[in-house]
């Protein structure tokens, strides 16, 4: 008998016949004699609804009472999944953040998890029941409702498993696997078999939304066991998220590649070319808790120097503001920005003992016209930042370029 924490998100639960399926498929589990852990998230498109409800009220709508409305989402599904698991005679009961209680800082819209009580729910499953429990909120230490942030059920899912050292981590979603790419944009995509945590979250980080950042981050942490699967397929493996480098005889070099079209890009022009101009920029950004991710300052020429650097698009027209306030401070000519840009990156522990991965992606890029804004590097992914409009395009001809429909061997290096 194994202890299972199973995650499905909205699409699979977009339904009542598709709540129905998940309640199948865990009565299955539960016939193997196994105890099961659910975490759902809101049915498909309903936080956007209910996001955009809030909107038509208060443009930037009061955190705190956004976390009260989108919890609902969540609250909805559990509720509607337990009642279909009773409707197959099995035992079952739902519980929101709060009655588990999940407990999260109080950082409303993107609260982190600081504990779980798992004593609720062990009681449950030693009665046999379903715990169905909802994802992506929590409570702070005052009681308050909050959120863990968009695609955040994963997270919850991975916390539970750590928190009652499950068996496994089960992410069910609308595709079988973690692929090589967003197989919507590259239907030549392929699913990987197993991919290791570091590069799984470099994908998560970069943009690849199957896994929420912070749910690889807690597995890697808790050393859970962490698999994709599909909830519309029966029998995959889906992918494992391995902790080892396996010594597979052929390792792929790329592993897959992330984009992102979350960032905006803003250049500060004209600035004086001096110690602490970084600092003068970036300071009152960072003291308004607005992320800054890839940073540029060109060189100096008569003095000045031109720096640029990109936020998320949410918060771009906030930092905009931020620095025209104090461009006269700075000394700036002049603050500009782009909305239309994105983020591509190729991701592969292979990199580490290859050269000329950069090369092959610059000039890959290049033989299709398209320019390179802004270029970042760890030592196992490489993103750059080119127009919005040819992301589609750049991600097609990276994939092919690395060869990863077939396994991704070099062969452009
Ligand atoms: P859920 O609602 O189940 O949480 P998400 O929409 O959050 O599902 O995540 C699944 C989606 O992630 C897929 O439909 C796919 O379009 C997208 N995706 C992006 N990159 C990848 C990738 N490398 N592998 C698989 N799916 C990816
Ligand atoms: N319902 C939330 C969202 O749409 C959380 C999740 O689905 O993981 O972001
Ligand atoms: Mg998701």
């Amino acid at each position: 008998m194994a202890l299972i924490v199973q995650k499905y998100g909205g699409t699979s639960v977009g339904d009542p016949e598709r709540i129905k399926n998940v309640a199948r498929r865990i009565a299955r589990f539960r016939s193997m004699g196994h105890q099961v852990v659910v975490v759902v998230s809101a049915m498909s498109g309903e936080t956007n609804r209910l996001i955009a409800l809030a909107k038509s009220i208060q443009d930037n709508p009061d955190p705190r009472e956004l976390d009260v409305m989108l919890s609902t989402g969540e609250q909805v599904t559990i509720a509607l999944l337990a009642m279909a698991l009773k409707e197959l005679g099995l035992k079952a009961k739902s519980y929101t953040g709060s009655q588990v209680r999940i407990v999260t800082d109080n950082a409303h819209t993107k609260a982190r998890i600081l504990s779980i009580d798992e004593d609720n729910i062990r009681t449950a499953l030693n009665e046999g029941q379903v715990v169905v429990v909802a994802g992506f909120q929590g409570v702070d230490e005052n009681g308050n409702i909050t959120t863990l942030g968009r695609g955040g059920s994963d997270t919850t899912g991975v916390a539970l498993a750590a928190a009652l050292r499950a068996d496994e981590c089960q992410i069910y979603t609308d595709v079988d696997g973690v692929y090589t790419t967003d197989p919507r944009i590259v239907p030549e995509a392929r699913r990987l078999e197993t991919i290791t945590f570091e590069e799984m979250l470099e994908l998560a980080s970069l943009g690849s939304k199957v896994l929420q950042i912070r749910s690889v981050e807690f597995a890697g942490k808790y050393k859970v066991k962490l698999r994709v699967l599909s909830s519309f397929d029966e029998g995959g493996d889906g992918t494992l998220i391995t902790f080892e480098d396996d010594d597979k005889m052929e390792k792929a070099i790329i592993s897959g590649i992330a984009f992102n079209r979350d960032e905006a890009k803003i250049t500060v022009l004209g600035v004086p070319d001096k110690p602490g101009i970084a600092y003068q920029i970036l300071g009152p950004v960072a003291e308004a808790n607005i992320d800054v991710d890839m940073i540029i300052q060109n060189v100096g020429a008569d003095g000045t120097t031109d720096f640029t650097f990109t936020v998320h698009r949410n918060e771009y027209a906030k930092a905009i503001g931020i620095l025209k306030n104090v461009q006269a401070h700075i000394g700036a000519r002049e603050i500009s920005g782009d909305e239309k840009i994105a983020k591509v990156s190729v991701v592969g522990v292979g990199m580490r003992s290859h050269v000329g991965i950069a090369s092959a992606m610059f000039r890959t890029l290049a033989e299709e016209g398209i320019n390179i804004q802004m270029i970042s590097t760890s030592e196992i992914k490489i993103s750059v930042v080119i127009d919005e409009k040819y992301l589609e395009l750049a991600v097609r001809v990276l994939h092919k370029a690395f060869n990863l429909e077939q396994g991704g061997s070099p062969l452009l290096v």
